[in-house]
């Protein structure tokens, strides 16, 4: 038979034999070949002889032909050293042996879990899922290497709970709104490592984040030049926090019959914002003013208004918010049921450099963006299963959003090529996480 060439054919073999057939009711091409390149003759360990011994059969999976799941069985022959028994067996180039299957389909599936999912890439190849999702994390451990991002000038930094994981650092530029990097761990020993291990470290100007005391010297230390600002938000929280403190104490304290109630509860009315609130929470929290039992929430509440208003009233000027600050902290009653503002006072003492810092910033560094990577990060977790640590952040920091913005700001350095049409992953968008379904067995995104 001559010699059969084609577009699939690996180097140094012949094509024998191709013949459909079928597994789960699926058509797949088998195409079975043999050896055709040089032998080895002479013993490569001691120069003895070398004889014929035998063959051994690989199976390996290749990228489908014309549509078809495509599986070869290459014969491979086996040489035996006259003298000191060493077996020889050649080498394929063309295949993947670790992986059991050509480098092209190693390569293939690789970029087509980055655009689809697991399942799909695993039903054109005949394989299992968990088998496409070792080789998506495989591939993506290689790549690590060569893909880079640059060093943002204004370095977001958030911490969020993952099940199953633990604690994960979440690290974003938030001048171009992209996610930079995603940290197994939240210790003062990880963030300081990495930090001193960033290029380009002394070229960062500010670090937002939240109140998390290691920072303190991880900053300074690792980047040198950055101020670091504590994002607003961070901050206001501990106002919400403080107002429901007291609203437990005063209706613990109550009867079922006394308490008044809100269509949406009083905990979460008071956490609205006086001018956000719906007529009938409005009119709940007048008649609270009203009830003298209810007089300590509501004193509460007006100064959780006030604090945010801190911030509120007064976007461009610092002083008169650190004003502002020093005139709400006066109204804080020495009362212990008010201890949680106290706390918060101190807190803002403790921090007050970079809480005012947040004034001086030259961008809008709320966390926002953050915050909001981080929701997305979790929500997928909550339902996904199987996700490590690496599955997690590969999918996350190299999702086409992502990429796409850091493409756009020219801060990929070196990396992959991204389709301008088509997704590269399957949780693009940032909003809408609500009601994602997800692989149970590889803890895949499905939509
Ligand atoms: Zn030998």
């Amino acid at each position: 038979m001559a010699s059969m060439t084609t577009p699939f054919q690996l180097e140094n073999t012949n094509i024998i034999a191709m013949e459909p057939k079928f597994k789960d009711g699926i058509e797949y091409n088998q195409i079975t070949c043999g050896y055709t390149g040089p032998l080895q003759q002479v013993c490569p360990k001691c120069g003895g002889k070398m004889y014929k011994h035998g063959s051994r059969k690989l199976n390996i999976t290749d990228t489908p032909v014309i549509g078809k799941p495509a599986k070869w069985t290459i014969i491979l022959p086996r040489m035996r050293c006259s003298q000191c028994k060493e077996i020889w067996q050649p080498e394929l180039s063309d295949i993947d042996e670790n992986h059991k299957m050509t480098k092209r389909a190693y390569l293939d599936i690789a970029q087509r879990s980055l655009k689809t999912t697991f399942s799909s890439v695993a039903e054109d190849y005949l394989l299992t899922k968990m088998t496409i999702r070792n080789i998506f994390t495989d591939f993506m451990q290689e790549k690590e290497g060569t893909m880079h991002f640059r060093t943002p000038t204004f370095i977001g930094i958030d911490e969020i709970k993952i099940k199953k994981i633990g604690e994960v650092t979440v690290i974003t530029d938030l001048e171009h709104h992209t996610l930079y990097d995603m940290l197994n761990g939240r210790n003062q020993k990880t963030l300081t490592e990495y930090f001193m291990n960033m290029p380009d470290r002394d070229k960062v100007l500010w670090v937002c984040s939240d109140m998390y005391r290691p920072f303190q010297k991880t900053i300074g230390d690792a980047m040198p030049n950055a101020r670091w600002a504590i994002d607003h938000f961070h901050v206001v929280m501990k106002a919400n926090e403080a107002v429901d403190e007291v609203r437990k104490r005063v209706q613990d304290s109550m009867s079922k019959r006394e308490r008044i109630d809100t269509k949406k509860g009083l905990a979460y009315t008071l956490k609205m914002r006086e001018r956000d609130l719906a007529p009938e929470d409005a009119s709940k929290l007048r008649a609270c003013r009203k009830a003298e039992r209810y007089k300590p929430m509501m004193q509460a509440y007006d100064l959780k208004e006030e604090f945010f208003e801190i911030y509120d009233e007064n976007p461009t000027s610092k002083e008169n918010a650190q004003k502002a600050f020093a005139e709400w902290e006066k109204k804080v009653p020495d009362d212990e049921l008010f201890h949680k503002f106290k706390e918060l006072a101190g807190t803002v003492h403790h921090f007050y450099e970079q809480i005012f810092n947040y004034w001086d910033c030259p961008i809008a560094i709320s966390n926002g963006f953050t915050e909001c990577t981080n929701r997305l990060i979790r929500e997928n977790n909550l339902s996904g299963r199987g996700y490590s640590f690496d599955v997690l952040r590969a999918r996350t920091l190299y999702r086409k959003a992502n990429l796409n913005a850091l493409m756009k700001s020219g801060n990929l350095l070196i990396g992959p090529v991204i389709p301008e049409n088509g997704p590269v992953f399957h949780m693009d968008s940032a909003d809408g996480t609500e009601g994602t379904a997800f692989d149970p067995e590889t803890g895949e995104i499905l939509d």
